[in-house]
């Protein structure tokens, strides 16, 4: 149970500034994000590494900001990835003109998000690099690592990567050594009982009495396989086993390992398992340098444990023993490690008036059509913001509507207030849509309206060759960030039908308007053939066989909001002509 909150919604923030409160010395929140940085920024010519993902893991991942370890932190929701928007702002608010590494679980919300700051940080150029952690070797088989789950053994990673980028490597070193400790890191857990979300009366699963549940997950996903109670001796050993089962052929024996709880259990427990973990990893001839004990990625109040074990060469070892000074997580002196300047950033206010004063007259012409499309798009979501929820409730999680219509109010408020040309409307109206939607189709979306945006930028007018132009790029943003292909049901279906039949069109010389009419018209008979489809991406995937029948609720939003566009690109036309 969580006993003390306010409004669960507020839960997160309330976290994050108490825990602000108390540890200033640390820490100091980046504006309007929900994350931090070192206290005093950034620090000039030094790699920074940002790490993050959904909250309820603590000491992960405020916990461990501070001299020799991380230099960011960026938190989602109670188990949800934060949105890219978020991440962006705390890594470029962490970047120091040296490069900064985004690291992360390997879980699909966070790859989509943390993938796209990516691509945002690196459009401006600060050289970003992304490295996910794969430690959870019961979320897939050893030919299938690249699919594992991140779990405890992602604190181990992180520490090396901070230690590293405090040591001065540089962005490629930085980037070199976490990937080296995430292919030599491995862990194993069980779960007793599940986590209740703030706010709820029922934990997310429940283990029965007697029963320990092998391969737990982090985010009150239940564990893998079901048994009954074991004493700690034969607990230990069954974690060990697991976990050495993975030893490299080349690892020396050296390790870090770390005996981790997840919210509810006892320190004093962890301890005992740990004893039973020292001999048997002992007897198998492994030296355990600086080992850990305790909490240091939870899980609410969930009851459970894993063990974790990095495999040290020389230099990892050196890295895993640095000196760190955090609100969390202490260790050596850290006054010995090299310093660095203190960074100065222009704001990102300063840089947003640039765009408006540079703004030319027809690219502000073109913005208030885009500001008009903005606004036809979140009419008709909100319109049907109850049909594609229920769509959506077929095969998915009934969230489309509810997301999509947070996003396009959002999105539309941001566009009637900001000011300058197109591009920058459409940047701003990205950012909002993806930063309040929420889900899989709201990072997607606001990642193609930004795509958009910077491809029509804010000195040249729009005419139709750079409108397709734009519409690939954002497209083509969704392909790549999304990796889906024609046919997995998701709106690229009837999106890429929609930019072809546009393209085919205009080289014939049929006008814009026209041009988008009758491709909206292709869009929405593509979105109704999605109903033949199988799911073979997204939340949609584990029901697939359920889908059948159904269209894909992006695919329906997408025929939608793109014929209404249509409407006003006609009117604008119309206008342009009288
Ligand atoms: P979530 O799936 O996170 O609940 P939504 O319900 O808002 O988010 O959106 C679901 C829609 O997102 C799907 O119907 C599909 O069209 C789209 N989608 C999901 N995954 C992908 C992907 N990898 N690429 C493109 N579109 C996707
Ligand atoms: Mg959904």
């Amino acid at each position: 149970m969580t006993h003390i909150y306010d409004k669960p919604e507020d839960f997160k923030e309330q976290v994050l500034d108490g825990f602000a409160r108390a540890y200033s010395r640390y820490v100091e929140r980046v504006p309007h994000a929900a994350g931090f940085v070192r206290r005093g920024g950034p620090r000039a010519g030094k790699v920074s590494v940002v790490v993050g993902g959904g909250s309820g893991h603590f000491p992960s991942y405020s916990g461990t900001l501070g001299p020799g370890f991380v230099d960011g932190a960026v938190l989602g929701d109670v188990f949800a990835s934060p949105s890219a928007e978020q991440v962006y702002r705390v890594g470029r608010a962490a970047s120091g003109g040296a490069g900064v590494v985004l690291a992360y679980g390997n879980y699909a919300g966070d790859r989509l998000n943390f993938g796209a700051a990516q691509e945002r940080l690196q459009a401006e150029g600060i050289d970003c690099r992304n490295v996910y952690v794969t430690d959870d070797i019961a979320s897939a088989v050893p030919s299938e690592a690249d699919k594992r789950r991140g779990i405890a053994g992602t604190f181990l990673v992180y520490k090396v990567g901070g230690a590293a980028a405090d040591q001065g490597l540089d962005v490629d070193g930085v980037e070199r050594v976490m990937r080296k400790a995430n292919a030599n890191t491995f862990s194993y857990g069980v779960a007793f009982a599940g986590c209740t979300m703030p706010g709820k009366h029922e934990p997310l699963f429940v283990v029965p009495p007697g029963q320990m549940e092998f391969g737990l997950g982090i985010h009150g996903e239940p564990g893998i396989s079901s048994e009954s109670w074991l004493p700690a001796a034969t607990l230990a050993e069954r974690l060990v086993h697991a976990v050495l089962a993975e030893r490299p052929a080349d690892a020396d024996g050296r390790a870090a390992v770390i005996v981790n709880g997840l919210g509810a259990t006892k320190y004093e427990e962890l301890f005992v398992l740990n004893g039973w973990v020292d001999r048997l990893l002992r007897e198998a001839g492994v030296v355990s340098v600086l080992p850990e004990v305790g909490e240091l990625v939870t899980s609410l109040d969930m009851a459970g444990c894993s063990l974790s074990i990095l495999w040290l060469d020389d230099e990892l070892e050196a890295l895993w023993s640095a000196p760190a000074d955090t609100a969390a997580f202490r260790r050596g002196e850290t006054s010995a490690l090299p310093t660095f300047e203190q960074h100065r950033t222009d704001s990102a206010e300063t840089e947003h008036h640039e765009a408006i004063r540079s703004a030319t007259p027809a690219s502000r012409a073109a913005a208030v059509t885009a500001r008009a499309c903005i606004g036809a798009m979140a009419d008709v979501v909100l319109e049907n913001e109850d049909r594609l929820g229920e769509i959506d409730a077929v095969a998915g999680d009934g969230d489309h509507g509810t997301g999509m219509a947070r996003g396009v109010r959002a999105a539309r408020e941001t566009a009637d207030a900001t000011d300058g040309g197109v591009g920058s409307v459409l940047r701003a109206a990205g950012d909002a849509f993806a930063d309040k939607a929420g889900g899989t189709s709201g990072m997607l979306w606001g990642l193609a309206l930004g795509s958009m945006g910077d491809s029509l930028g804010d000195s040249e007018a729009v005419t139709p060759e750079r409108a397709l132009v734009a519409v690939r790029a954002g497209a083509d943003a969704i392909k790549r960030v999304g990796k889906a292909e024609l046919g997995d049901k998701t709106m690229l279906d009837a999106l890429f039908p929609f930019v072809d039949s546009l393209g085919g069109q205009l080289d014939q010389g049929v006008s814009l308007a026209e041009a988008w009419a009758t491709a909206a018209a292709v869009a929405v008979e593509a979105a109704e053939a999605t109903a033949a489809l199988k799911a073979r991406v997204g939340r949609a995937r584990p029901l697939a066989e359920r889908s059948i029948g159904t269209p894909d609720p992006g695919a329906v939003s997408m025929g939608l909001i793109v014929t209404r566009v249509g409407d006003v690109l006609a009117t604008a036309s119309c206008a342009d002509r009288g």
